[in-house]
This record gives C-alpha cells, structure tokens and sequence, in this order.
C-alpha cells in the first residue's frame, strides 16, 4: 500500500499530465499543488491561487498566507504540520472568484486530495470552500461552527472559517477569523472523545454480536 505522500505525489502528477483538459491553465508550470503533512489531523481548503501563489506554485504564500501562518502559530500550531489546498488549483485571471466550471473542473482532484488525507478536521477558508460541504449556507451564519457532513463514503467534520483576505480587508471579519481558530484545539477533542465512543460503542456491538 503506497504511503499518503505517494498517493498524493501521484495525484500531482495526474494532475500535471491532464492540463489541457483544465480550464485557465496553459502548461502544469499554472499548477498549485497542495502541500503540507501527508498525515495532517487538519486539512485547510482555500479557493484558488493568487499571485505569489501562482509564481511560487504553492498554496497560501501571500499577505493572505502570511495572516494564515501568523494565527496558526498564535493557537499552537505550525504550517508544516497542516495540510493546505484549494478548490481551484490555479490562479483565475485578476484573481477573480472562480467560476461553477472551474470548481467543477479541478473537483476530483481535491476529492480524491481529501480522500488521501483523511483529516480529522477540514477548515474551510471562504464561502467557495464551504459551499462544497455546506451549499447555500451563508459564511455569516456558519463560521466557527462544527459541522458533520456526509462526503466521500464517510461523515467527515467541516469547519468553515471566513478568508483570510476577508479578514485583512474588515477588522470585524479579522476578529471573528481570530476567535475562531481559537475554538481548533477544543474541537479536536471533542472530535477525539467521539471517536473513543463511537469506537467503545462499535466494540461493544461486537461483543453482543460474538
Ligand atoms: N487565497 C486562496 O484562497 N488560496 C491561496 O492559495 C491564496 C489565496
């Protein structure tokens, strides 16, 4: 069985070898992988490249990123230890929102990301991302809030969090992004509480069953 960071160096490369059937991109030098730790309990989806990331060719590299990398390590965490990604895996002209087609376009390979990864918890950074797991929910109602949604064969927990290019622009939005992250730890345990319990329960039910 190949490791995480060989499934996913293989997707990468399927990725780079199916450019001419993706939208925006001309050659895979317009690809932005994602990167982090293959084992990550924590994957963070984005929505698409910007500038830096474009020329760096990784995710979360600009003012955005640099505010994203701050506020992980103000809750204890450090960027090499997540994994980030993003819904579009290139840069959309004049950093446009992207379009249906697009998400839908680059879709299976961050499914297929997701799959591999297998997070304990996905955060999701503006409503691009969120809306994959949560349609039609407003950012402003949601954000900070635990949710477990059905994706991929399994219920997964989705946490949506605004932008961080949200946050830079509003010091409303900057607080809210700030105290969410905050509230990452303690979701993690409970996270971790409910998979000993569901784990306790399953093993009960097959000592009744034996
Ligand atoms: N904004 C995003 O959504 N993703 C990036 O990688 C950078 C900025």
């Amino acid at each position: 069985m190949a490791t995480k960071a060989e499934q996913i160096a293989q997707l990468n490369k399927e990725l780079e070898q199916d450019v001419a059937y993706l939208p925006l991109v001309q050659s895979a030098q317009d690809i932005v992988p994602g990167e982090g730790n293959p084992e990550a309990e924590i994957m963070f989806i984005g929505e698409a490249a910007g500038r830096n990331e474009a020329i760096q060719r990784r995710p979360f590299v600009g003012v955005a990123g640099q505010l994203l990398d701050k506020t992980l390590a103000e809750n204890g965490f450090q960027r090499k230890d997540v994994y980030i990604s993003n819904v579009v895996k290139t840069r959309p002209p004049e950093n446009r929102d992207p379009l249906q087609e697009e998400i839908e376009a680059f879709r299976p390979y961050l499914d297929k990301e997701i799959e591999i990864i297998d997070p304990t918890l996905i955060i999701t950074l503006g409503r691009f991302s969120m809306g994959k797991f949560i349609p039609g929910a407003r950012i402003s109602h949601i954000h900070g809030r635990l949710h477990k949604v059905k994706f991929i064969g399994k219920y997964r927990y989705i946490l949506p969090f605004y932008h961080p290019a949200a946050a830079l622009r509003q010091q409303v939005v900057l607080d809210q992004f700030q105290k969410d992250f905050t509230k990452i730890k303690k979701i993690l345990e409970y996270i971790s509480k409910k998979k000993e319990e569901t784990t306790f329960l399953e093993n009960i039910e097959e000592t009744l069953l034996s």
